[in-house]
């Protein structure tokens, strides 16, 4: 079958350009990095106590699960509070995004959090793997996690028929997909990694697997008393498929929409750091929320600004709108007119660049297909 065709992105931009983009986008990483301060950590502390005080709340009424409206009004804190455990501490205190802050318990090393998935290896799929190599088809494993086909690059298989059905198994139970992620099936079935190396992973997910159903599927419920056990357990479990639909949802979006681009290894063989940053640009997409919804995304909605300057949550309005206008300028037709991160951050320039075309989705696909 023909290659599909997907113009690269990076071929709109000169050499000037990109080198330029990565110098200014390491300034403004540093400027945001260096302004980090009480402020920030206040915020990470008062949301750690939050989650505490809600898990807290949770297992008091959930005391009382026999009794359906303990047993909705528990369920629901319990979900929030997994939610934000997982996305705006877990995922970012893991990320080392506090560690500027050396609390030794806010730390990347230390941290560990309510999911099946060992931090050791999580670190390394995700910080390593998908930070380093995003979007590069065969090296980002997070794209389509090894089972599904979500680029037409992938070579079509008949058992990608049965993807919408298995596709909502793993939204179901993604902390489970996450927790196997680093095995890395496809380095396991080309036989690059040890059968001792594979076992030891095995066994880290096995205990942190069995510490998590012991927790949710045993402990919990016991506190409930004899009567109370199933409802608990009930309880528990649907608090993890809440959190498992949340999660699965915030990351598919952020990096599987239309309009985000994949790259061959070819493409980024002698990849600058200006390169990089446009990579990062083009292979995330934002979703837009409220106050509330980007908290309980673990900010990941700027999924875009997350992928540029992940070292700190707080992402500059100078950061923020100096990549949405980049991320327009790179996905439109025309490159010609001058840019830089700081200028984009003009809402003048940013506002006549938007008024480039920027390709749709349909118009990509007829690309595609061309
Ligand atoms: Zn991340």
């Amino acid at each position: 079958m023909k290659e599909p065709m997907i113009e690269s992105p990076l071929a709109r931009l000169s050499d000037e350009q990109i080198a330029e983009l990565g110098r200014e986008f390491d300034a403004i990483h540093e400027e945001v990095y260096a302004s980090l301060g009480d402020r920030d950590a206040s915020y990470i502390r008062n949301v750690i106590l939050l989650h505490r005080q809600l898990v807290l709340l949770a297992r008091a009424i959930l005391l009382g699960s026999r009794y359906k409206p303990a047993w909705v009004l528990g369920t629901s804190v319990l979900s929030i509070a997994k939610v934000l455990e997982n996305m705006e501490i877990g995922h970012n205190v893991m990320h080392g995004q506090w560690d500027w802050m050396h609390d030794p318990r806010i730390n990347s090393n230390s941290w560990d959090w309510d999911t099946i998935s060992p931090a050791e290896s999580w670190k390394h799929s995700h910080n390593y793997v998908h930070h380093t190599f995003t979007n590069i088809r065969g090296k980002d494993k997070d794209l389509g996690y090894e089972i599904m086909r979500i680029d037409p690059h992938q070579p079509w298989n008949p058992v990608y028929l049965f993807q919408p059905f298995y596709n909502l198994l793993l939204a179901a139970f993604f902390e489970w997909g996450v927790g196997v992620h680093d095995l890395d099936f496809d380095a396991i079935r080309a036989g690059e990694k040890s059968k001792e190396q594979v076992l030891k992973e095995l066994k880290g997910i096995g205990i942190k697997a069995r510490r998590q159903i012991v927790k949710d599927y045993i402990a919990f419920p016991a506190l409930s008393g004899r009567k109370g056990y199933k409802a608990t357990l009930t309880a528990n479990f649907t608090a993890n498929m809440v959190r498992n639909l949340w999660t699965y949802a915030i990351i598919f979006c952020g990096h599987f929409p239309d309009q985000t681009y994949t790259f061959s290894e070819e493409e980024t063989a002698n990849e600058t750091r200006g390169g990089f940053y446009v990579r990062q640009l083009l292979g995330a997409a934002n979703i837009e929320g409220s106050p509330i919804f980007h908290v309980l995304s673990g900010n990941l909605g700027y999924q875009v600004e997350h992928h540029a300057t992940r070292r700190s949550r707080r992402r500059s309005a100078t950061s923020a709108s100096a990549t949405t206008c980049l991320t327009t300028v790179a996905r439109s037709s025309s490159s010609s007119a001058p840019f830089s991160a700081r200028s984009c951050a003009s809402p003048s320039l940013a506002v006549s660049r938007r008024q480039s075309p920027a390709r749709t989705g349909r118009q990509r696909s007829r690309r595609l297909h061309r």
